[in-house]
């Protein structure tokens, strides 16, 4: 074992290295079914109003308020997308569907059961309020309104207002195309009989899965060996068509620890070490052409910890997401979380309700080997280093991964 070259920086400082040396990606022109879960990458705004025109609500008679109380001689009809032709006469009804034009002239609409018919002449009721029963042109939305600013995710209502609004393709900010691959002579594709001394790359998959809810393009690469030059071939020919580049194993202090050297070969690493728990040897670098590389550490809570602290928001500054970091609630803690005296520790719970509070439970023992401390896990806490224990029935504040 050597000691390590690098120093050990505290997470929030990591945090700010990473996020500063992350570019936020260029934009593209891409069609709306496309856009599901993209990021706007410019201000949306109403070229024109909406609606258009002014529609009827209900299904009915557009008529004149000031002929309330009349018979009135029905002189046609405007379904939706078939508008009555002309100006309304005073004295007449025009027989109108739902999303139909109201006819100039005509300034509300009585809806079909509030009139009598006899024939071809309806009576309408004794008080009627114009602009009753119809959408205005305007209402929804004036021309030059705003409608979505950039670093919007598009879901389904933001895809539906941009078609409504004629756009069929928005600009976007493109997804980062992620290299991933594991490190280490102990590993075996899974599915594979690991013989003595190997166990299965889970970490590739638990990766995979993340990277991809982050919003990222994947390109899944193999199992590096723990020799360097296999491992470099692997990275540099990776490295042509990739924004990122995340690995795991090969970060900690062991001679078979092959990725800071090579991080360093081919750039500048930023963060060597970090005051985490899990995630010490959580490892970045910048490379050329506005490329960065995470060197996650082997130990599957550390690899996913580490993307979620680092990785994640870094991802989601390449996007243009305007909020980087996961949301936070405060929880009352159902147990004593124990420090470490060195370093930030994010402590993996699952959260129920008690009236209005969520109460944090731990997911059992925090070993950074045991996947089963994250798996179902809802929040993160995040413990202060020192000797202080947040005491149980404390109020603090979680990251939230999914709630109950
Ligand atoms: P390393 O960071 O390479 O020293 O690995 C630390 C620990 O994590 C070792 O016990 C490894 O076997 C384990 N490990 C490393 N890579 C993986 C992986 N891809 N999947 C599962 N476990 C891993
Ligand atoms: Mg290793």
């Amino acid at each position: 074992m050597r000691a390590s070259a690098y120093p050990l920086i505290d997470a929030d400082e990591a945090t700010a290295l990473v996020l500063d040396h992350t570019p936020v990606l260029g934009v593209e022109s891409v069609a709306l079914a496309a856009c599901i879960g993209r990021v706007l990458g410019e201000d949306l705004f109403a070229e024109s109003p909406l609606p258009a025109f002014p529609s009827s609500a209900v299904d009915g008679y557009a008529v004149r308020a000031s002929d309330a109380g009349k018979t009135l001689h029905v002189a046609g009809e405007s379904a939706a997308g078939r508008p009555f032709d002309g100006l309304l006469p005073a004295g007449a009804a025009a027989r109108i569907l739902t999303g139909g034009v109201v006819p100039d002239g005509a300034d509300c609409v009585v809806m079909v059961e509030d009139v009598e018919v006899s024939g071809d002449a309806v009576t309408v009721p004794a008080s009627l309020r114009a602009g009753s029963n119809l959408h205005k042109v305007g209402d929804d939305l004036r021309a030059g309104d705003g409608i979505l600013v950039a670093g919007t995710q598009l879901g389904a209502a933001e895809i539906g207002i941009a078609a409504a609004t004629g756009r069929a393709e928005l600009s976007v900010r493109r997804r980062p195309r992620v290299a991933l691959m594991s490190t280490g002579d102990e590993l075996v594709e899974v599915g594979r009989t690991p013989g003595r001394g190997q166990i299965p790359d889970s970490n590739r998959w638990a990766l995979l899965a993340a990277l991809r809810e982050a919003g990222a393009d994947v390109n899944v690469l193999g199992i590096a060996p723990d020799e360097p030059d296999p491992l470099r071939k692997l990275v540099v020919d990776a490295l042509d068509q990739a924004d990122a580049l995340v690995t795991s194993g090969g970060v900690s202090v062991g001679t078979h620890d092959l990725v800071k050297p090579l991080l360093e070969s081919l750039g500048t690493v930023h963060v060597g070490r970090v005051k985490l728990k899990p995630g010490k040897p959580f490892t970045f670098a910048t490379l050329t052409d506005r490329r960065v590389a995470f060197g996650l550490p082997g130990f599957p809570v550390s690899s996913l910890v580490t993307f979620e602290v680092f990785v994640r928001p870094a991802l989601r500054k390449m996007q243009g997401f305007a909020q980087l970091q996961r949301p936070t609630l405060p929880v009352r803690l159902a147990y004593d979380a124990k420090p470490t005296a060195d370093r930030t520790e994010y402590q993996r719970v699952t959260l129920h309700r008690e009236g209005r509070e969520l109460v944090a439970e731990t997911t059992g023992s925090q070993s950074s080997s045991r996947l089963m401390s994250l798996a179902g896990a809802h929040a993160l806490v995040r413990v202060p280093a020192g000797d202080q224990s947040l005491k149980a029935g404390s109020i603090v504040e979680a990251m939230i991964l999914s709630l109950p």
